[in-house]
């Protein structure tokens, strides 16, 4: 059983109450608190040594990545984070410059996004670090995205660019709140996720959560540098549409929305935001499954995306 199929084991019998618009198995829960016209955003997150950084990791980014990844899941319902809760889990004779290191690469992102960290918890871990970040974020009722949503026909769109994040981008990456946010206010936006489990992976959550299949096409993905250049430095390396296709934490927005929005949603973002990468890389399908279009043909996409304890 793998980390998904295990997720959704236990997630089924989980206690509900009226408060609750979505539940496990979206990038955020959404809650209706009774605020009109606004939902509430609930995520948690961790990061653990030696699975999500490294010990040579800069404690700045180290702190910075605990946050970013749970803003980035806020970006995928198109919200606006608030405040945030961070446990640290600390290994014995840990140095306490290095967490205020930590803290300082967190505290930047969150001001840089508006967040209050009101507090936390702090306890003993003996073997190594991990950081649980809790994010309450807040969305138009209107304006929330959901994994759900993608319609036959749409066009399935990227931002940013994919594959060979470990080599660096991974700690690093600013998450995309204000495109998200920005694509909402101005397009009927069908359904959106956040890559952290890779291209592949994430995109089959949308079609299995839609109902629908998708058709992408190769030449359109947007392939990393970092990508490129680990192909080329190893021989045994992943190519680099495969490295695009399923390599995880690329921390960019999957969306899709309906086929005749996707030529002025191109020309707007272009003027919106000149420097970021959107790229159109194929459309959703009635058929189901996840097909990959290359010179040679149509052929069924075999690349998963990074799945925990496969
Ligand atoms: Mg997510």
């Amino acid at each position: 059983m793998n980390e998904f199929e295990l997720i959704a084991q236990w997630t089924r019998s989980l206690p509900g109450n009226a408060s609750v618009i979505v539940g496990a198995g979206d990038d955020c829960a959404v809650l209706d608190l009774g605020e009109p016209g606004r939902y509430l955003l609930f995520k948690t997150d961790a990061v653990v040594q030696g699975i999500h950084f490294s010990a040579t990791a800069e404690p700045e980014q180290i702190g910075h990545k605990a946050l970013g990844r749970c803003l980035s899941d806020i970006a995928a319902m198109a919200g606006r984070p608030i405040a945030a809760l961070v446990t640290m889990a600390l290994p014995s004779q840990f140095d306490p410059a290095f967490l205020q290191r930590i803290y300082a690469g967190m505290n930047r992102l969150a001001e840089q996004h508006g967040v209050a960290i009101v507090g936390g918890e702090t306890t003993t871990n003996p073997e190594r670090l991990l950081i649980s970040v809790c994010l309450l974020g807040d969305v138009a009722a209107d304006k929330c995205i959901l994994r759900s949503g993608a319609k036959n026909g749409d066009a399935l769109f990227v931002t940013g660019e994919l594959g060979g994040s470990l080599a660096g981008r991974h700690l690093e990456f600013e998450p995309r709140l204000a495109e998200a946010r920005w694509l909402a206010g101005h397009f009927a936006i069908h359904a959106m996720i956040d890559l952290s489990d890779g291209l592949a992976g994430d995109l089959r959550h949308v079609l299995q959560r839609g109902n629908v299949g998708a058709e992408v096409l190769a030449r359109a993905i947007p392939i990393s540098r970092a990508a490129r250049l680990q192909a080329k430095a190893e021989s045994s390396a992943k190519t680099p549409l495969l490295a695009a296709l399923s390599d995880g934490e690329d921390f960019e927005l999957l969306f899709t929305v309906a086929g005749r929005d996707a030529v002025p949603l191109l020309d707007a973002w272009k003027k919106q935001f000149p420097k970021t990468r959107l790229s159109c890389i194929g459309k959703i399908t009635s058929a189901p499954g996840l097909k990959l279009r290359d010179k040679t043909g149509v052929h069924s996409l075999e690349a998963h995306g990074y799945v925990h304890f496969a």
